[in-house]
């Protein structure tokens, strides 16, 4: 089983050398020493879809991604980074890429969103500027740490006798159904999120909620947690200032979109994205059910 997209970078990260400034200089300075290049916040790749990396300088504005291997890793801290802009031709370099390299540039991609995010402290107002090797920021005026922040999200499939719920948003292209999704709000469960996502959006009430997978998700820092849930009945009630339809589909209709099948019910989501993870898994779980 394929693991979810943006997982596996296979870094050791090295949090302890973050504060270590004299063994971060003589990391830059080591020969095997990468930068990774970045197009303000998009990947650059090479001719066979890989990530371009350099040879690193020493400059302030570094963040130590970790060790592959004996090498040290480090992305640029992108200045100019406009904090919210996502081309959609992001998602066409990410079909391109493997799962190791979308990893290591949506760590890189996120911490660097987080930074162009945070420049002022929310404390004091005052203006904060990297340290931890970019893994933090501090307000020269206050004093206060900020950390790069994860948002939780939780993504699902609600399960009624055999069919699964799928879901479509306005903005998605022609015939694609994904999972549904929201932010896990204060206050709240993964399980309780994921019980009233599917109420409001849909009016479909669920029990039995089970973790399936989860997936870094850097557009901007979402950490997306995937779930089934079961559902008590078929009925749908649509937030139609959310979702344009919602349609339950059996285990041949999401075989046939897993395969790209053109006769399928609908077009599925692409490959990097939790919602196709979850897709097979329950694919996958009612084929051994079934054998
Ligand atoms: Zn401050």
């Amino acid at each position: 089983m394929r693991a979810p997209g943006f997982t596996g970078a296979g870094i050791d990260r090295a949090d302890q050398l973050r504060i270590d400034e004299a063994a971060l200089r003589a990391l830059v300075a080591r020969a095997e020493a990468r930068l990774l290049q970045l197009a303000e916040l998009d990947p650059v790749l090479d001719g066979e879809g890989r990530l371009v990396w350099s040879a690193v300088e020493a400059r302030a504005d570094l963040i130590f991604l970790g060790f592959d291997g004996g090498a040290p890793l480090f992305a640029p801290l992108v200045a100019a980074a406009a904090p919210g802009r996502r081309a959609w031709s992001v998602l066409r370099l990410l079909a391109l890429m493997s799962p190791r390299d979308a990893a290591i540039w949506g760590a890189a991609r996120s911490l660097n969103e987080w930074h162009a995010r945070h420049g002022f402290c929310g404390i004091c107002g005052a203006a904060t500027s990297s340290f931890r090797a970019g893994w933090g920021r501090r307000c020269a005026s206050c004093g206060a740490e900020h950390f790069p922040r994860v948002d939780p999200v939780v993504i699902m499939l609600a399960e009624h006798e055999g069919r699964v719920l799928v879901a479509r948003q306005p903005q998605y292209p022609p015939g694609r159904y994904s999972a549904l999704a929201g932010f896990v709000e204060p206050g709240e469960s993964i399980e309780e999120a994921v019980a009233r996502e599917l109420m409001e959006e849909a009016g479909v009430a669920v029990s039995d909620v089970r973790y399936v997978a989860s997936q870094p998700w850097p557009f901007p820092g979402s950490l997306m947690i995937a779930c089934i849930a079961r559902a008590e009945a078929d009925a749908i009630r649509l937030d139609t200032t959310e979702l344009e339809d919602a349609i339950w589909v059996d285990l041949a209709g999401i075989e046939a979109a897993l395969a790209g099948d053109p006769q399928a019910p609908f077009l599925a989501p692409p490959p990097f994205a939790i919602a196709n993870t979850l897709l097979a898994r329950w694919s996958a779980e009612q084929q051994r059910e079934r054998d």
